[in-house]
């Protein structure tokens, strides 16, 4: 089933979009019933989580985080995770700072723009990312790749569509207003159920977990 899924997953998503598929709660069988399908990009959401499944999977698995993380935790999650997808703090970003400056790495990141309905989704508001970046330089150990994004959680698709229009247009802005950060290109919006419409929306990464593995038992 994981196999039929993430085929018609990729047949749909337009080339030049990654599909990273979100295993969070999911066993590590079912982890490498995607590998062997030829699926590499996974996503977690908890940092013990991922770091006992980094180190029993396949080396070549390229790990993202997508959770929301706490400076005490990054030990658990740096060593492993290519890209964290989730940084919706300055606390967060100096501490992952820090810890690439201790531990002599660049850290990828990508800036969670708060853009759905929900009072309590995390993420920036549009002016503190333009200050952290304003002041991009402070940051010597963090490497800035572009935005992450989760829209409003309903059916509305007009709503949906109005939240990733959003997050474009800002990403549009930055990639124009900073030149110079030069690996600012990434956009990660969508998930099951809104990637479609994420898509046309300048999507440049997509996490799917249901559509692929099934329904998550918590
Ligand atoms: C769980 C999760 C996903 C995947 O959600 P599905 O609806 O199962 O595809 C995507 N992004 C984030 C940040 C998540 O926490």
């Amino acid at each position: 089933m994981i196999e039929e899924n993430l085929n018609r997953i990729k047949s749909e998503l337009p080339s030049g979009v990654k599909l990273v598929a979100v295993s969070k709660f999911h066993p590590m069988e079912a982890i490498l019933e995607a590998y062997q399908a030829g699926q590499t990009v996974f996503g977690e959401n908890r940092p013990q989580e991922l770091a006992g499944k980094a180190v029993q999977l396949p080396q070549d698995i390229e790990w993202h985080f997508l959770g929301h993380l706490q400076t005490n935790k990054l030990k658990m999650v740096l060593p492993y995770a290519t890209l964290v997808q989730s940084v919706d703090s300055v606390h967060l970003l100096q501490a992952i700072d820090n810890w690439g400056f201790n531990n002599d790495k660049i850290i990828s990141v990508l800036l969670e723009l708060h853009i759905g309905a929900e009072e309590t989704k995390q993420g920036f508001h549009e002016e503190e990312i333009l200050d952290i970046l304003f002041h991009a330089d402070d940051y010597k150990n963090i490497r800035f790749c572009g935005l992450m994004g989760m829209a409003s959680h309903t059916d509305d698709q007009e709503v949906i569509n109005a939240d990733f229009e959003r997050i474009d247009t800002f990403m549009a802005y930055l990639v124009d207003l900073f030149p110079e950060l030069t690996d600012f290109n990434q956009l990660s919006i969508g998930m099951s159920d809104d990637w479609p419409i994420a898509v046309r929306h300048g999507s440049t990464m997509v996490r799917i977990g249901t559509a692929i593995f099934g329904a998550r038992e918590y």
